[in-house]
This record gives C-alpha cells, sequence and structure tokens, in this order.
C-alpha cells in the first residue's frame, strides 16, 4: 500500500469517489454502463478472487498458531461471544431508530397483488447443517464462506493438536497467508478506479433525486450505526481494551475508510489485520478473529437488517408485532452471519429477514436504489467491528500490546 506519500491509498479513495459522484451525475446511464461500470466490476472480481485463499489461510494459521489447545477454545468462546452479543445488540438499535425515525412513513404502497412468500426461509436447522460441507472443495469453488470457515477451523484445531509435527503445515499456511495478504494490497491499487466506475455508475443510474423521498432511510441507518459506536463501542474502547478514544479512531481509519468507499470487507481485511495488531492485538487472536469475523460479525449489516425490516414494513403499512420484531432480531443476526463481504450482498439477505415477517420481497428493489450509500455506512462498521473484538479478546487474554510488530508483517 502506498505509505508515506501524500497522496496516499486514502486520498486516492476519496477522490474516485468524489469524482464518481460528479462524473456519474453528469454522463448518460447507457455511457455509465459500458465504459464505467466494467472498472468497477474488475475491481469486484479481483476482490472475490482473493477472498477465499485470503481467508482460508489466515484462520488455518490463526487456529493453528494458539499452540495451547484449552487457550484455542477460551479464544474461540470468547471471539464467537464478542460477536453474537454485538451482532443482536446491533439489529436491535436498527429496530429502535428506526422505530423512532419512521423511514417508511409518507412513502405508501400497496401490498395488494403483492405475494410475501415468495421464498421461504430455510429452516433453521438446515441452515446450521449447511455450515459443514460435504465436500470442502465444493465449497471452495462455490465460495460458500461459512463452510469455508467451519473447514478451516477445523483444519486449524487438528493442525494445533499435532503439535511439533504440524509445525511445517502451518508454516505453509501463514506463508499463504502473507502471499494473499500481499495480493490484497495489490490488488488494492487499483481500488480508487475500482471505486470510481462502481460510484459513477450507481449516481448515473439511480440519479442523486433518488436520495431524496429514501433520504429518511439513510437517516436512520446512519443514526443507528452511529448510536451503535457512540453507545457500545466507545465504551467497549474505553472500559475493556482501555486505549485512549482518539488513538483508536486513528488506528482503524484506513481499513474504516476502505471499507466505505468499497463497500467490501474483504477488501478491507489484510488492511484491517495490520491496523489492530498496530492498536495491539496478538498477531495469533487478530488472525484468528479478523477472518472470522470478516464473514461472520457483520454489526452495520445487522443494523440494517432492523432498519430496513421497520422501513419496508411502514413503506406496505405492515404493522410488526412485539413478536415479529423479535423474529426480526433472530433472523438478522442469521441473516448478518450469512452476508458475504462484498458490496451488495446484505441487500440479498435481507430477504430472509422479509420474507419472515410477512414483508413483500418488492421492497429491496426500492431499497436497491440507495443500497450503495447503506452498503458503505455498513460495511465500515462490519470492519471496525473484527477489529474492535481482536482487541477485546487480546485484552481479556492480558496479552494486548504485548506482541509487537514483526518485520514480515510490517514488509506485507
Ligand atoms: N458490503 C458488506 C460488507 O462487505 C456486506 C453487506 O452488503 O452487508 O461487509
Amino acid at each position: 500500500m502506498a505509505k508515506g506519500s501524500k497522496f496516499g491509498l486514502p486520498a486516492q479513495m476519496l477522490a474516485g469517489l468524489v469524482l464518481g459522484v460528479v462524473v456519474g451525475a453528469v454522463v448518460s446511464s447507457e455511457f455509465a454502463a459500458t465504459y464505467l461500470q466494467p472498472l468497477g466490476q474488475l475491481f469486484i472480481r479481483l476482490i472475490r478472487m482473493v477472498v477465499v485463499p485470503l481467508v482460508f489461510a489466515t484462520l488455518v494459521a490463526g487456529a493453528a498458531g494458539i499452540s495451547d489447545i484449552s487457550k484455542l477454545g477460551r479464544v474461540a468462546v470468547k471471539t464467537v461471544l464478542v460477536f453474537a452479543i454485538t451482532t443482536a445488540i446491533s439489529v436491535t438499535f436498527g429496530l429502535i431508530v428506526a422505530g423512532v425515525i419512521d423511514p417508511g412513513l409518507g412513502l405508501t404502497l400497496t401490498t395488494e397483488g403483492l405475494k410475501a412468500k415468495t421464498v421461504t426461509a430455510p429452516a433453521f436447522v438446515d441452515v446450521l447443517l449447511n455450515i459443514v460441507p460435504i465436500n470442502p472443495f465444493e465449497a471452495f469453488t462455490k465460495g460458500s464462506m461459512l463452510q469455508v470457515i467451519f473447514f478451516a477451523i477445523m483444519f486449524g484445531f487438528c493442525l494445533s493438536a499435532m503439535g511439533e509435527r504440524g509445525k511445517p503445515v502451518l508454516q505453509f499456511f501463514d506463508l499463504v497467508g502473507d502471499v494473499m495478504i500481499r495480493m490484497t494490497n495489490a490488488v488494492m491499487r487499483y481500488a480508487p478506479i475500482g471505486v470510481f466506475g462502481l460510484i459513477a455508475f450507481t449516481v448515473s443510474r439511480h440519479g442523486l433525486a433518488v436520495l431524496l423521498p429514501l433520504g429518511k432511510l439513510i437517516l436512520a441507518s446512519f443514526v443507528a450505526t452511529a448510536l451503535l459506536v457512540i453507545v457500545v463501542y466507545i465504551p467497549i474502547v474505553v472500559g475493556i481494551i482501555r486505549i485512549p478514544v482518539g488513538t483508536y479512531f486513528k488506528g482503524i481509519f484506513e481499513p474504516w475508510l476502505i471499507a466505505f468507499t468499497t463497500c467490501s470487507s474483504a477488501a478491507a481485511m489484510a488492511a484491517n489485520l495490520l491496523s489492530s495488531r498496530k492498536l495491539g492485538a496478538t498477531k495469533t487472536i487478530s488472525s484468528f478473529a479478523i477472518p472470522l469475523g470478516n464473514t461472520i460479525n457483520m454489526n452495520g449489516t445487522a443494523v440494517y437488517m432492523g432498519v430496513t425490516a421497520i422501513f419496508a414494513a411502514q413503506v406496505y403499512g405492515i404493522d410488526l408485532s412485539l413478536g415479529d420484531q423479535i423474529t426480526v432480531v433472530m433472523m438478522g443476526v442469521m441473516a448478518a452471519i450469512g452476508t458475504a463481504g462484498v458490496p451488495g450482498a446484505g441487500l440479498i439477505m435481507s430477504t430472509i429477514v422479509f420474507t419472515q415477517v410477512g414483508i413483500p420481497l418488492e421492497a429491496v428493489a426500492l431499497i436497491a436504489g440507495v443500497d450503495r450509500v447503506l452498503d458503505m455506512i455498513r460495511t465500515s462498521i462490519n470492519v471496525v467491528g473484527d477489529s474492535t473484538t481482536a482487541l477485546v479478546v487480546s485484552r481479556l487474554e492480558g496479552e494486548l500490546g504485548k506482541e509487537p510488530l514483526d518485520e514480515d508483517e510490517l514488509a506485507a
């Protein structure tokens, strides 16, 4: 990544974003679709290319790198608990804030003629069963992230249990992880152009005017997410991690900005690993929590699930009972866990939530117009949630700030 220079990656990403909005507002949508959209698609393809081996290798190395099996179990349990608690709180935040802002009032559509149950959400037990791949190679080729993660963690556990004899394989995956981080950093050099293409296409297709009627939806998402940071994250930083809030925000700035501009957690993962290390997380804990959280810990997406459910219910005049709202929280957590770290994935996953509470899936088309903006907001928090968890677990293990970065990490 361009370090040191004044016009480094963060500045380039912002420039790509601003230029994309300006160009998108003046060119025709045909021009944008023909010439600009492919620039963005190329970026998304590059990210999708790196994500499976990146997550797999770093997660195997992260799990196997904790040689003490009981410590590995402890770290895994703490990490997953922090993920689960913050995700459930996030959906609830989305529900409450949207309940106050009422983003869907004033925009009334009828449900007449619309069938809510056009897709049926898979049964809970099937969702769980599906996490276990029948064939890990099929999971790799299809990019089924939850299955890849399940296999990676089991592989890492077993590798760790092999002790000395497993070391060469651990070293191998450690190196593959470093190669993939380097590859992600190479791909990220192209990101400013990709971001330019993606945002220019969105603006030219939907126009800036679409922002107005759906402005309240954006506002609700933003307020809910900001409140999550203020009410949950900052107290965690101050009370549990115990580092100055300024240091924390400065430390997470680069991955946050990459997530905000690219709308992809996967794109920000390499930067997130480095920044959580710099903030004091240990190598093993961050290489366990960050690749795992990259797919399963999506607090921003969880907020979005709550906000969009209220929005869509209001637009279609559907009353969500308390029971429905509890369903939204449960399905929202599952939908967020299953969301891949690529642009727009959350919008598709929101259908799981909508279906469960009888909201017509046409709501998705309505939200799609502003989804890019909502995606920027949610992805930034998805990424920040992962590094925060790595820091919390490092602190709970009494290891925060005790393992300085090695040369290899700095060189990647
Ligand atoms: N774009 C999000 C991410 O990469 C996922 C989502 O669409 O909610 O984290």
